[in-house]
């Protein structure tokens, strides 16, 4: 039987051990569930006194293996195997370390008792797929622990064993080696009488729906539409009022529905694209990433401070340059301030505050610094001129063979590296604001950027929690250029009839973190104004805004008005300045739909994805993909601008976008070449068989 290599059998006297055996995480594939129900049966065959179930490596089990989903489902399924388990006559136990998420704490869940190691995380994290627990985890947690079977299961957070001791589903912590712990465990417990989860009712008892109702609104506040956290609610809720059998049903519905739709799988396309986006299909196997002790950040502004941040809170030490020692001050006391403002919160201990802060260190000595650097990251003003001059002296402080990288957002990286003699050691490093947070970073690979250069890249991208995802040389990059390519329609859309808090309220909807022009005003609409003088461009009512002295929320008004609180309050003021520029350029204002607004905001990215495929600025539509839910606010749960593409329908897309190209004049709708032959073929981005060259 296949399942005997997924679980191994060991007898420790009359303890039976079963230990899951699926490196790397003991996710739970059809022979770990075959063998796990062939162990229970042959160890009460055998006349066991208890059965413990044990993980193999780092990790009890990370839960349903993701790969088997959509597949038609082979036998033996999971509730199978926690069938046998109730059934069983021997206690059964689950001894956890390392991680029991999802369909892995759901066969602790199903046992007589858990035990864990100190540390261990347990939880249910499918809403974080898209879906529910699907194997009895919303029936069984809560009639062990009450209510708060709603938080954990609603957030998808795991806890840590000893909160789950505290809250009544894990039966205790044991210190030292799990497996012998855990044995002695199980034969000192074995006689005793265990009531299975699914019979427990004190915890379920004297349901109160109002209560119930208000602590799932909390949670589900910040759903933003997504679906997933309502289908949490109502299979918790049917546990408290509902038999176990029919509560079972609902979670099944629940799930079933869930799993197939189009959220979970934008959720999955995410999940495993996040892994593909990591990997760099022509990069040479030997290309190795060079030796990097310490980073020297040149810059201690608003990006080189977050920069600094990130690299000292994964345990990489790091120097910030500056100028002047004014300025060095106040980039160090921000990133000071920024450390307490954590500590204060609870979030982050004192001690690991020190040891951070210990990390990071300034000067003023751009020479001596740079002279010890492992890996050099620019974060100055975002000038040529100044890059050109920062680079030239970069190149003749910093030892040969250290790479040395720009956080520039628009300037040309190949420009910036023949400031030196080291083109081939020069890449970009293009991180997010606030640095410190966002998980993006794209890397940009120069014409010259070597092998081992943009290795090295990665691979300080990923230790210091980044998730990079290489890009090619233009301007703006791929996220920032599919982004301003909005900046046309929105124009449009506010004099044809649209206020800022339509568009915004539409974007939100759909699910974005924050609306269009909101983050404008966030980011200062000066920015953009500087943009478009140094390019020639002009934009009506963005123009008139900031000629009103609207600059957004740093000067408490831009396409709103900010309270106090920072608050954003829809504004006159910019309510007649779009109707004035409306009737002086002779645009009939009319009703907008949400589906126009939602198209016409979404449609000129795609085409501007579409376009960056072409040229090889992107290897993939999934980096695309990734690049959003990472860098600007895209939720997972709707899976990136050419998922949003492909469920539309290329055909849909092009003819779309060729409606509003013509309707609206803007050249920059009229469908590119790719969407046209994909549109033909009936192709979509996720089937694209690309050059795959960046
Ligand atoms: P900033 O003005 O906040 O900081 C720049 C800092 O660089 C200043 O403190 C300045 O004193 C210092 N500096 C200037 N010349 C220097 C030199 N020769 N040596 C040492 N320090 C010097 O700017 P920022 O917002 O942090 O942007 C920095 C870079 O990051 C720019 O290239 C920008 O395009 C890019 N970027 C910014 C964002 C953003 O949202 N702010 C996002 C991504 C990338």
């Amino acid at each position: 039987m296949a399942g005997e290599q997924f679980v191994e059998h060991a007898r420790d006297g009359d303890v039976h051990v079963l230990r899951l055996a699926n490196p790397p995480v003991n996710t739970l594939r059809t022979e770990v569930r075959a063998g796990l129900l062939d162990g229970i049966q042959a160890a009460q065959r055998e006349g066991a006194r208890a059965i413990l179930l044990i993980g193999n490596g780092r990790n009890f089990s990370a839960g349903a293996e993701m790969t088997e989903f959509g597949k038609p489902r082979k036998p033996p399924s999971l509730p199978e195997v926690f069938d046998a388990i109730e059934q069983s006559k021997v206690p059964v136990f689950a001894a956890i370390h390392g991680n029991a998420l999802g369909g892995g704490l759901e066969l602790a869940l199903a046992c007589h008792a858990r035990v864990a190691t100190p540390g261990a995380q347990v939880g249910l994290p499918e809403v974080k797929r898209g879906f529910v627990p699907g194997a009895g985890g919303t029936q069984r947690l809560p009639r062990l622990i009450g209510l708060e079977a709603l938080r954990i299961i609603v957030s998808g957070e795991p806890v840590t064993a000893e909160e789950a001791q505290k809250l009544g589903f894990v039966d205790a912590v044991l210190p030292g080696d799990l497996e012998h712990a855990a044995v002695a465990w199980a034969r000192e417990n074995a006689g005793r009488q265990f009531t299975l989860a699914r019979h427990r009712k004190d915890k379920i008892e004297g349901f109160d729906a109002a209560k119930f109702d208000e602590a799932a609104k909390k949670l589900t506040a910040r759903s933003r539409g997504q679906e997933s956290p309502l289908g949490c609610v109502a299979a918790v809720r049917a546990a408290f009022t509902q038999p176990f059998e029919e509560g079972l049903n609902v979670e099944r519905e629940q799930f079933t529905r869930l799993v197939q739709g189009e959220q979970s799988q934008a959720l999955r396309h995410i999940f495993f694209g996040e892994r593909e986006a990591q990997r760099i299909p022509d990069l040479p196997a030997d290309a190795k990433p060079l030796p990097v002790n310490r980073l020297v950040v040149i810059g201690g502004g608003t990006m080189g401070g977050g920069i600094a941040m990130s690299a000292a809170n994964f345990g990489l030490p790091v120097t910030i340059v500056e100028t002047s020692q004014e300025a060095l001050d106040r980039g160090l006391k921000r990133c000071e301030a920024n450390w307490q403002r954590t500590v204060s919160s609870g979030r982050l201990s004192q001690a690991e505050y020190e040891k951070r802060r210990a990390l990071l260190s300034g000067t003023t000595d751009f020479e001596k610094a740079v002279g010890e650097a492992d890996l050099v990251i620019e974060a100055v003003f975002e000038n040529m001129e100044v890059k050109k001059e920062v680079f030239g002296r970069l190149d003749k402080a910093a030892r040969p063979g250290v790479v040395l990288a720009s956080n520039t957002s628009t300037l040309n990286i190949d420009e910036i590296a023949s400031a030196t003699k080291r083109p081939e050691l020069v890449v970009g490093m293009h991180f997010f604001s606030p640095a410190n947070v966002m998980r993006l970073l794209e890397n940009v690979k120069g014409k010259a950027s070597s092998p081992a250069a943009i290795a090295t890249a990665t691979e300080i991208g990923k230790r210091i929690g980044k998730l990079p995802v290489l890009v090619g040389n233009c301007d703006g990059f791929v996220g920032n250029r599919m982004t301003g390519k909005r900046g046309p329609q929105i124009e449009k859309l506010l004099l044809e009839g649209c206020l800022p808090q339509d568009i915004d309220r539409v974007m939100e909807s759909y699910g974005m973190a924050m609306g269009p022009l909101a983050t404008g005003d966030l980011a200062g609409l000066d920015i953009g104004a500087a943009v478009r003088k140094a390019r020639g461009t002009v934009a009506p009512v963005a123009d008139a805004v900031v000629a009103a002295g609207r600059l957004g929320q740093k000067t408490s008004k831009g396409y709103y008005d900010y309270d106090e609180n920072r608050k954003r309050l829809p504004s006159q003021e910019v309510e007649r300045i779009i109707l004035d520029l409306a009737e002086k350029m002779q645009v009939r204002r009319r009703k907008i739909e949400d589906q126009e607004i939602l198209e016409r905001v979404l449609l000129p990215m795609v085409n501007e994805g579409a376009r960056i495929l072409e040229e090889g600025i992107a290897y993939r539509p999934i980096d695309i993909d990734v690049i959003f839910v990472n860098g600007f606010g895209w939720p997972a749960f709707r899976g990136g601008p050419m998922f949003f593409a492909d469920r539309l329908g290329l055909k849909a897309v092009r003819d779309k976008l060729a409606h509003y190209a013509e309707v609206t004049g803007d050249r920059n709708l009229q469908p590119t070449a790719l969407i046209e032959q994909l549109a033909k073929e009936g192709g979509s981005f996720a089937t694209l068989k690309g050059p795959a060259k960046v």
